[in-house]
């Protein structure tokens, strides 16, 4: 095969899921909920079928998702945007990312991501040509260091791959860090991809805040979001990008050979979801923050040092308390010796050394799934 699936290897989520399944152990690996999202939406994607949205939607999403895409922007962060020329649906935030980097990234270009990196970003930089530069949320509170994000950049460097809330950290980008962020893309002139599919997931008294939002970025930011997280339809797949007419026509030229086009029954389905009252987004966030309480606690009464994230579904924790030090024998050995699984937070790092004693643990699950994941690991 050819060189650019060196490394790649099979991905750290399909794994863990079927070392799950084949053991029979609680899947607190991959990020998915054991809940499916709101009974009028999954009734929504039924009607769709039925009626006959069951052929090629047009290439940039249905009108009218678009529109509630565009009136989402503006209900929760004042962001205009065109329907027509400034928003594209894609297949899932997975496709907008990798869409976006065929788009931007010539081949030896510099994509400057956060360290620990979402597992797509490797394989969409180098499917692209580019060359991966990570910069590091150090432990243990996983902020970002303006210094660093700083000495990263070089005369190559040609997009900034931003993820916030962050994933695997659970960090929250602060408007401080934003603006830092803002003034190295604007003084280099650097395109600014930023994946905030949990948007809608912080916890206590954080913010999510755009980048978008920031001067200087509009003209140079295409923001991407997804409803898998949001609504809990991860296998649905339908996400987006939003950004200036140029730049969405660029990833629209890369996603028509790609997919060419996303999931039609979701469409609809999605556009309505997105316009839900504010009491939908606000019991998502107040049910995952107390199963995130619930976790963290049992997980530090276990003897875990504990991070707790400030938004996504994840808990980051360091095993070194429990006598472990490589976080990749432990889960390995983790679902024979108890019956759970997590995920090795390695697999995200280029800097091996940083990222082995962590392993990272979902918590978008049933609170008795939680119990149990949590007693069963009394006999670590
Ligand atoms: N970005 C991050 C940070 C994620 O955690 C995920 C999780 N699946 C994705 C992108 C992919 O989203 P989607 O399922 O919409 O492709
Ligand atoms: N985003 C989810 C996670 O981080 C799952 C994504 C996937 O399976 N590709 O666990």
């Amino acid at each position: 095969h050819a060189e650019r699936l060196n490394g790649l290897g099979t991905t750290i989520f399909a794994e863990m899921s079927a070392l799950a399944v084949a053991t029979g152990s609680v899947n607190l690996g991959q990020g998915f909920p054991d809940t499916d999202g709101p009974d009028s939406v999954l009734e929504d994607a039924i009607a769709a079928i039925r009626a006959g949205a069951n052929q090629y939607p047009p290439g940039r999403g249905i009108p009218a998702l678009r529109q509630a895409i565009a009136d989402h922007q503006q209900r929760f962060y004042g962001l205009s945007y065109d329907p027509d020329t400034e928003v594209l649906v894609t297949t899932g935030a997975t496709e907008a990312i990798a869409a976006a980097l065929l788009a931007f990234v010539e081949p030896g270009a510099e994509v400057i991501a956060l360290e620990p990196y979402y597992d797509s970003y490797a394989a969409g930089i180098a499917f692209a040509g580019g060359r991966r530069v990570p910069v590091t949320l150090r432990a243990p509170s996983y902020r970002l260091d303006l210094d660093e994000l700083r000495a990263a950049v070089t005369p190559r460097t040609k997009v900034l791959l931003i993820n916030s809330p962050h994933n695997p950290t659970g960090t929250v980008l602060t408007d401080e860090e934003l603006r830092g962020i803002r003034d190295v893309a604007v003084e280099h002139d650097l395109t600014v991809i930023t994946d905030e599919v949990y948007e809608h997931l912080v916890y206590d008294d954080h913010r999510h805040l755009p980048l978008a939002t920031y001067d200087g970025m509009p003209e140079r930011t295409l923001s991407i979001s997804s409803a898998g997280k949001t609504f809990s339809v991860t296998g649905w797949k339908i996400g987006w990008v939003t950004g200036t007419p140029a730049n969405i026509t660029a990833v629209t030229t890369a996603k028509q050979f790609l997919t060419y086009v996303s999931g039609s029954p979701f469409q609809p389905a999605v556009a309505n979801a997105l316009a839900l009252g504010n009491d939908y987004y606000t019991t998502v966030r107040g049910t995952l923050q107390s199963r995130r309480d619930l976790l963290a606690t049992g997980l530090a009464d276990l003897g875990f040092d504990v991070h707790t994230p400030a938004g996504t579904y994840f808990i980051t924790t360091d095993i070194r308390p429990l006598g472990h030090t490589d976080g990749i024998d432990f889960c390995r050995l983790l679902p024979q010796r108890t019956g759970v699984v997590a995920i090795p937070t390695q697999v995200f790092y280029d800097h091996k050394p940083q990222g082995a004693p962590l392993v990272r643990w979902a918590f978008c699950k049933k609170e008795s799934l939680l119990q149990e994941a949590l007693h069963r690991l009394k006999s670590l």
